[in-house]
């Protein structure tokens, strides 16, 4: 492969102890602390039985603890728009134009699905957080060309100004001002 086909890569940090296993346990210094801690691979195939093992602590932990009758647990899932049948995504076009409208050209992204990460709860509030989630800057030109225009959606939709749009985390802005 040339040097050309290159796109970004990541690293990754696996959080490790002295020991070989997972700390999901209560802090022995501070009551009431959970640590669930050092969760080293497999973390994410362990995770749902982590996350039920963390329920039976704090039950423990509280005790008399009563489900809420009205709990949903399911989210819906994030639309892929280019995954849908013909059909539906003529439904959903009509239903919202903005879904007939692509802005990341290489991983066929449309402004719908961006608005929709954006607006739903827990929504995204980068440009890294949109593409994330709805993975606008992906493909091959890597947000070359889409980058602008998903940062124009991300002010437009928070109702912030563009300059005011980071890339990730508080201070790593993208733009200063306008040059012209
Ligand atoms: C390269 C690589 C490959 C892997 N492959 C697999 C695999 O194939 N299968 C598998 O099951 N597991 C795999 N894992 C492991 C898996 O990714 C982890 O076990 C899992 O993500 C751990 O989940 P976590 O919620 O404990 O931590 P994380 O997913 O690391 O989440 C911690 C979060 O806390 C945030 N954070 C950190 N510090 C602060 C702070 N001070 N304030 C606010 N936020 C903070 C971080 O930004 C992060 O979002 C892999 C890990 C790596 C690195």
């Amino acid at each position: 492969m040339s040097f050309g086909h290159v796109v970004t890569s990541f690293t990754g940090l696996r959080a490790k102890t002295e020991g070989e296993d997972f700390i999901v346990e209560e802090s022995q210094e501070s009551s009431g602390l959970l640590n669930v801690a050092a969760i080293d691979s497999p973390g994410l195939t362990a995770a749902p039985a982590i996350a039920e093992y963390v329920v039976e602590l704090i039950k423990n932990k509280l005790g008399n603890m009563q489900k809420r009758a009205d709990f949903n647990p399911n989210r819906r899932p994030n639309i892929h728009f280019m995954e849908l049948s013909d059909t539906e995504k003529a439904k959903l076009i009509q239903e919202d134009p903005r879904y007939g409208r692509i802005i990341c050209r290489c991983e066929q992204i449309t402004e719908g699905e961006i608005i929709d990460v954006i607006k739903r709860k827990v929504g995204a509030r980068t440009l890294d957080g949109v593409k994330r989630r709805a993975r606008p800057g992906s493909g091959r030109c890597q947000g070359g060309l889409c980058a602008p225009r998903v940062m124009e959606i991300i002010a437009r939709e928070l109702g912030i100004d563009i300059t005011e749009v980071v890339k990730d985390s508080e201070d790593s802005y993208i733009l200063t001002g306008k040059t012209k």
